[in-house]
């Protein structure tokens, strides 16, 4: 068993640490306050970051999970409040369903476009009523001639306003056969530009930098060219997608985790309280000796979430496994970070508190995917008893 990445990937870490340490790490304030800066999206495509996954012929990298996993954490780790990662791992993910579900023609329109970080691409799943029973969706769509129209409601959906103003869309989950529950479900390339769909945004806890909306579809006419793979298939490959997603989901909050821990250690260090540096209490010390441990713990699940992802793709008999290892990482990666970030705010204390550290704002980020983003925890939990208890 060997637990280093390889030569290349350990040289892509480091280069790639170095690009967004250099371009994204002093931007965390403003990303917070104005979004993530149109100038760092484009100018991130030289380095491939956006859909790297994705086959060359369309842009992409055709980087495997573990490589996107590597750079899921560096993401994580330069922008902490984590609305850059979210921007990564929906592109990450849903680039990669859509290369290997979408038409040629479908991949050729859109991925070029996303790889380049000129458009957004992203998922709507979620509806008012639920996210967590995708089977239980309303949006309805309707074979008319040569488009579909669809009809509904999504909520809680990532990027909808840099779609709006950059370019792009969401691979949006629609009913093509109501009676057939998770069986009549298919998947389009919806373009946020669609007559008939209209978005209010959604204010969040936390990272401020990439928009949430709800989505509202009137008789929406989508072309019939942009149902991605076949039709009543679409909740197959979402599930893949977040499968996918939920490895990256874990990574991104580990990297934010050690970028706040890191930002702790030395409050630690340096700061002092009754003529000691408060390293010298054991009762921090202590704590920071678990949080470091349990973060190094999530990380080499994480890792080897990733691994299985990848070697799912070629031996068939480890695809549940790798199933079970993404839900337990997305388990594990943003309850760690959670309690990382919120032990660093006690640590620092007022200063932890003010919005001048920004630690807060990596609370509040990590916070969304303890609360849903991705899927719930217990969700989580309920894909892992299946697999354990039969
Ligand atoms: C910041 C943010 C961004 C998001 N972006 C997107 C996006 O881009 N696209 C998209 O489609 N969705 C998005 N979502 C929605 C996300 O996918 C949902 O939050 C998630 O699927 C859970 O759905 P829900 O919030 O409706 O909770 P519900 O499904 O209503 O669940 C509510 C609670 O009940 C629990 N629960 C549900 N079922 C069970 C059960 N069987 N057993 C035990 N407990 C259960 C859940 O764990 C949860 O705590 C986003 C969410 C957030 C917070």
């Amino acid at each position: 068993m060997d637990f280093a990445l390889s030569q290349e990937e350990e040289i892509f870490r480091r280069n790639l640490r170095e690009f967004l340490g250099r371009s994204l790490r002093p931007r965390v304030g403003e990303i917070e306050e104005r979004g993530i800066p149109r100038d760092f999206v484009l100018g991130a495509s030289s380095v491939g970051l956006w859909a790297m996954p994705v086959s060359e012929e369309v842009g992409g990298q055709g980087a495997s999970w573990l490589e996107t996993a590597v750079a899921a954490e560096e993401v994580g780790r330069a922008d902490f409040t984590l609305a850059t990662a979210v921007m990564f791992l929906l592109e990450a993910s849903w680039g990669y369903v859509l290369d290997s579900r979408g038409s040629d023609e479908l991949r050729g329109a859109v991925l070029p476009k996303v790889t380049s970080g000129e458009w957004f691409l992203g998922v709507a799943s979620t509806e008012p009523q639920g996210g967590s029973d995708v089977a239980a969706i309303r949006t309805s769509a309707r074979r008319d001639g040569d488009h579909y129209s669809v009809t509904g409601q999504k909520m809680y959906i990532s990027g909808g306003m840099e779609a709006r103003s950059w370019g792009g869309g969401h691979l949006l989950l629609a009913k093509t056969d109501a009676s057939a529950g998770h069986r009549g479900i298919s998947m389009f390339y919806l373009p946020a530009s669609s007559p008939g769909l209209s978005m209010g945004p959604i204010r969040n806890m936390g990272r401020s930098g990439i928009s949430t909306v709800s989505m509202y579809l009137d008789d929406v006419a989508i072309p019939a060219g942009n149902l991605v793979g076949r039709e009543n298939e679409g909740f197959y490959y979402a599930m893949d997608g977040f499968n996918r997603a939920r490895v990256l989901v874990s990574a991104a909050c580990l990297g934010a985790a050690d970028a706040v821990l890191e930002i702790g250690l030395d409050h630690l260090r340096n700061r002092e309280a009754f003529g000691h540096r408060l390293r010298d209490f054991q009762s921090l010390s202590f704590e920071a000796a678990d949080l470091s441990t349990r973060l190094e713990m999530a990380k080499l699940l994480t890792y080897e979430a990733a691994w299985a992802v990848d070697r799912a793709a070629e031996d068939r008999s480890i695809a549940d496994r790798a199933i079970t290892l993404a839900a337990m990482a997305k388990l594990t990666g943003p309850q760690v970070a959670h309690d990382v970030m919120k032990s660093v705010i006690m640590w620092m204390g007022a200063l932890g508190y003010s919005r001048d550290a920004l630690v807060e704002a990596g609370f509040r980020g990590a916070m969304s995917y303890v609360a849903g983003a991705e899927g719930a925890l217990n969700v989580m939990r309920l894909i892992i008893s299946r697999r354990i208890l039969g």
